[in-house]
């Protein structure tokens, strides 16, 4: 854990020490249970009847977008809540760059529910290269696995998918730039056969990783694959 990390941690336990029931965001007085109030909780964006399959949003709940239709997703679902604008965006870069790891907490205190009953028996947090962890010092996609984990009660795994390879930012390369970029970055080798995992993600952008990394899944024999994210861009690609 590195040295800002712990500043904050320490900090935000002081902070609710001191303040035992305010809101995270705004500071309004809450109920104790609670980390957020519901003004900024109801402020956020959410993804309105999202597609189960892209997460995009729908005219009618609970279908897949006609794309998904045509050319169904290497993944069986997604859950992907809010949309990534406005204060969600906000939240998740301080939580990816600032390391303000507990306002993204208090969005899955809020939303846990939604992953709640999914037939799904570990979650996988989509890796991090080895050395811009290091550089990092968390991998946010892990830390949000580690909180969902406690809520649901299903075991992380955060060794057998491993990326192997360093590659280049994803964001302005064409789709087909953005596939040879992941060709072979990631490698699965599980200590145990799994038939239904959740890969979770932080934010949902344009799924190139995650259908590289279902790639590796499969080849293992896993059959039911999830994707679960805090928040998803509107474009589809
Ligand atoms: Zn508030
Ligand atoms: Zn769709």
């Amino acid at each position: 854990m590195s040295g800002r990390r712990i500043y904050f941690n320490i900090r935000n336990k002081i902070s609710c020490l001191l303040n035992p029931a305010l809101c995270l965001s705004c500071g309004i007085p809450i109920r104790a249970e609670e980390l957020i109030c519901e003004i900024c909780f109801s402020a956020l964006q959410q993804v309105q009847n999202p597609c189960t399959g892209c997460g995009l949003p729908q005219k009618y709940p609970g279908r897949l977008c006609p794309t998904c239709l045509h050319h169904h997703p290497d993944w069986q679902h997604m859950i992907a809540p809010l949309v990534y604008t406005g204060s969600v965006r906000q939240i998740m870069q301080d939580y990816k760059f600032n390391e303000q790891i507990h306002l993204a907490n208090a969005l899955l205190s809020c939303l846990y529910g939604l992953y709640q009953q999914r037939p799904v028996e570990i979650l996988i947090p989509v890796p991090l290269h080895p050395l811009r962890l290091l550089e990092r010092g968390f991998n946010q996609s892990n830390e949000i696995a580690q909180v969902l984990s406690r809520y649901l009660n299903i075991p992380v795994d955060n060794t057998s998918l491993q990326r192997i390879k360093s590659t280049q930012s994803q964001s302005g390369l064409s789709l087909n730039k953005r596939r040879k970029n992941l060709l072979k970055a990631f490698a699965f080798s599980p200590q145990q056969p799994y038939q239904s995992v959740a890969l979770i993600d932080d934010v949902i952008t344009s799924g190139s990783t995650l259908s590289e990394i279902c790639k590796q899944l499969k080849k293992s024999g896993i059959e039911h694959i999830e994707v679960w994210s805090l928040a998803r861009t509107l474009r589809h690609e």
